[in-house]
């Protein structure tokens, strides 16, 4: 028995039962198309449609949006997330297409919505059924969030809204976007407002979504130009002018914080098609040759991987940490160290298989030669954005600095 199914409720454990039968009779088997490494990086309908149809059959079997009421299209169970996410993890299924709308959409909408838009929006954001993207990021406030510049000007009921978002991750397949906006020019955070907006039906109508291409080659984010796009009232979350407090709720689930406020997201945590593992590592080193012998046993590599190992299972035991309740001094502590110590560790154990694969580590998708199939080249490029998404690892080491230690406010 794992550990964590050891501590489970009642509940958990029959409900773990469930998951685990019905994984057994119905995993999807192996994908018809090349997956991308995580669902920030689909690029065909092809890819899609498979992941979709996918998030659909786990939401019919309740392993999605468990721990929201039914009334909103939820299972109405309590802290069952986690174990549907662990039981998907452990039977090796695909990964969930929606993530920002399961992640962050699902919790902001549900905290912040009136009960009519709930109702209609959340089902089809658990089945997968209506991808959600974020709406965040311009190019002149990324960590400086607050200084969005993106506008919506009142006319009657309706909003009329310009401006130009960027490195929208899943905007040129979304139905909806998260949108954080400007209402007011002359207050900065009190200026804001959110929105929940119908991007697809208006492309060529006020939308208009420009794929942007990463260092790997794939596309996955985009730049989203809103021009004089009418929305309804309706469609707003925030009390006027107080966005920026909604917006709080979706960053605290982007960064990891989120659970200890609203519990029901449950972490959408699901499987990524290659793992930067210390043990895949490991797998690669023994592959790979260095001086005529197994790179596993040159000792300077062996080195830098077990501290990899080492530093891997210090975040394991901090996550544990996270479960004891009497050991937290802080909410935001473990969840914002556990997003910047993951990101920089895989980061770091990417460099090391560049290193361990030699000249072969320059061998991409697709090349019958490359160690790992080249997925190791295209992990670590990829890692790079994961220090920078969610809040770059500078602002991270900023808030932990000033929020949880106390340190002086940086200028
Ligand atoms: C893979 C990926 C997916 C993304 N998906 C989305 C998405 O779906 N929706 C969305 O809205 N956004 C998305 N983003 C954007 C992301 O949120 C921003 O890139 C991020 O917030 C940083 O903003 P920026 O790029 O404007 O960099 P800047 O804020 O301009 O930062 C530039 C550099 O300055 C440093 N810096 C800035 N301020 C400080 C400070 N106060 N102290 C110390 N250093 C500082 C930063 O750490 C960074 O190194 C995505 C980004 C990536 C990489």
């Amino acid at each position: 028995m794992s550990e964590s199914a050891a501590k489970d409720t009642p509940e958990q454990a029959q409900f773990r039962e469930h998951c685990r039968q019905w994984l057994a009779d119905n995993h999807p088997g192996e994908p018809p198309v090349r997956l991308p490494q995580s669902p920030l990086e689909i690029m065909t309908t092809e890819q899609l449609d498979y992941l979709q149809a996918w998030q659909k059959a786990a939401y019919d079997a309740g392993l999605v949006g468990c721990d929201y009421p039914e009334e909103v299209g939820g299972g109405g169970r309590n802290d069952c997330q986690r174990v549907a996410n662990a039981e998907m993890i452990r039977a090796r299924t695909p990964f969930l297409p929606n993530v920002i709308g399961l992640g962050m959409a699902a919790p902001t909408v549900f905290y912040h919505g009136q009960e009519a838009l709930k109702q209609r929006l959340l089902p089809r954001l658990f089945s997968g059924e209506d991808i959600w993207c974020q709406g965040f990021s311009e190019p002149g406030a990324g960590s400086d969030l607050a200084s969005v510049q993106t506008f919506a000007e009142k006319k009657g009921d309706k909003w009329v809204i310009n401006g130009h978002k960027v490195w929208t991750s899943l905007a040129h397949f979304a139905e909806w976007m998260i949108l954080l906006l400007r209402t007011d020019k002359s207050h900065k955070y009190d200026g804001l407002s959110y929105f929940v907006v119908p991007i697809r039906s208006a492309l060529g109508k006020g939308v208009t979504v420009r794929p942007l291409i990463k260092i790997t080659g794939e596309t996955g984010f985009n730049e989203v130009i809103f021009e004089d796009l009418e929305v309804d009232d309706s469609f707003r979350l925030d009390e006027l002018g107080k966005g920026w407090q909604v917006a709080m709720t979706t960053l605290a689930h982007e960064r990891g914080a989120g659970e200890k406020v609203t519990p029901r997201s449950g972490g959408m945590k699901s499987r990524s098609t290659h793992s930067s593992t210390s043990s895949s590592l490991i797998e690669l080193a023994r592959q790979c040759q260095r001086d005529g012998r197994p790179a596993s046993e040159d000792a300077l590599l062996r080195d830098r991987i077990i501290r990899q190992v080492i530093r891997e299972e210090g975040l394991a035991q901090n996550q544990r940490r996270a479960r004891v309740a009497a050991l937290q001094d802080h909410p935001a502590r473990l969840p914002l160290q556990n997003k910047l110590l993951s990101s920089e560790i895989a980061q770091d154990t990417g460099a090391i298989a560049m290193e361990v694969a030699g000249a072969s580590a320059s061998l991409y998708l697709g090349d019958d030669n490359a160690p790992a199939g080249g997925q190791w080249p295209m992990a670590y490029m990829n890692s790079y954005g994961m220090t920078i998404a969610a809040g770059t690892s500078e602002v991270q080491r900023n808030i932990l600095g000033e929020r949880v230690l106390g340190l002086a406010k940086s200028k």
